[in-house]
């Protein structure tokens, strides 16, 4: 295929994710996963909106001046990939294409695309968790199969997620889930949304009101604890991490993150090119390993 290694980012037209895709290919060619030519996959929901975002790449200052891309006689090419995480038939359609191309298998991929909503309506909850949450379990299922050895799963989740607004009995829920199994973790989230639908939320320990973005984050980084245990339980090498990307201005947080997207793709981009000693199931933000 004349490429030494494959890299998938999801939601990557626009925000982090895009920072993503510019950064793992001006970070690439010193990481110690260089082994030759890297395809990035810069994956969107939206035809025009990818395709567009792969063009503002290919004119990018940073990566002209770096001579990052092929065209300029390096060694990244940013393709554009249709993926809507949330639809079944579009991530089967692009993990064809990625296998026939690619039958040896791929080497990153980053799960990036998210939405936010403040709101509690039961439907918009459960709009939100079909993206967060299970479109995110879905790429993982899915793709962590396709990983090389020697390669990464990076799930871009958020302090948002952490377990110190939960119940006693809910961290511990959440913290036994984490170590069990992704399925363990979907009946978590399967009974937030049910006791949301019931009323009870707050009577068994949920964040209520405006909190379900948490929720979904937080299910976020169990199902990704839980991936890399039943992972390397099946003697599988791949290091599946998530990370909090900091409070990055986006679309997202509407001008009030104070991070630039270059400094919020920092620890994604590290958990996917650079040294991390190994570790896979950590919950990372700045560089670091944090409390969950
Ligand atoms: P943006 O809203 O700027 O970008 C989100 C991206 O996800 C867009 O490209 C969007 O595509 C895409 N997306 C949404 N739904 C889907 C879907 N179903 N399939 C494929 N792509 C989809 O947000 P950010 O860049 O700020 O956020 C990126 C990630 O970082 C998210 O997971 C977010 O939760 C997380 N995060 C962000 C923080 C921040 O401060 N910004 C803080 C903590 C975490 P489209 O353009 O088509 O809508």
């Amino acid at each position: 295929t004349g490429y030494s290694k494959i890299a998938i980012v999801t939601g990557a037209n626009k925000g982090i994710g895009l920072a993503i895709v510019r950064n793992l290919a001006l970070q690439y060619p010193k990481s110690s996963l260089n082994a030759g030519p890297l395809l990035i996959y810069l994956t969107a929901r939206s035809s025009t909106r990818g395709e567009e975002a792969v063009k503002t790449l290919l004119a990018d200052p940073q990566l002209k001046a770096a001579k990052a891309l092929t065209q300029d006689g390096g060694l990244s090419t940013i393709t554009f990939g249709h993926l809507d995480i949330t639809d079944e038939t579009s991530i089967r359609y692009f993990k064809d294409l990625v296998k026939k191309g690619y039958p040896d298998g791929i080497d990153i991929l980053v799960n990036n695309a998210g939405i936010y909503i403040d709101a509690s309506d039961v439907n918009m909850v459960k709009n939100l968790f079909k993206t967060n949450y299970y479109g995110t379990l879905a790429m993982m299922k899915e793709f962590l199969p396709l990983i090389r050895p020697t390669g990464r799963l990076v799930n871009v989740a958020s302090m948002d997620g952490q377990l110190e607004l939960y119940s006693e009995p809910l961290k511990q829920a959440f913290a036994e889930a984490s170590k069990t199994s992704t399925e363990a973790c979907t009946v978590l989230m399967e009974k937030f949304i049910a006791d949301l639908e019931t009323g009870k939320g707050e009577t068994e320990g949920w964040p209520v009101v405006g909190y379900a973005y948490c929720v979904s984050k937080a299910g976020e980084i169990a199902a990704t604890k839980a991936a890399a245990v039943e992972s390397a339980k099946s003697g599988g090498e791949v290091l599946i991490n998530a990370c909090c990307p900091g409070f990055v201005n986006t679309d997202m947080t509407r001008g009030h993150g104070t991070m630039t997207v270059d400094e919020g793709a920092k620890t994604p981009v590290l958990l996917a090119l650079g040294d991390i000693g190994g570790v896979t199931g950590g919950f990372w933000k700045d560089g670091v390993i944090v409390e969950w």
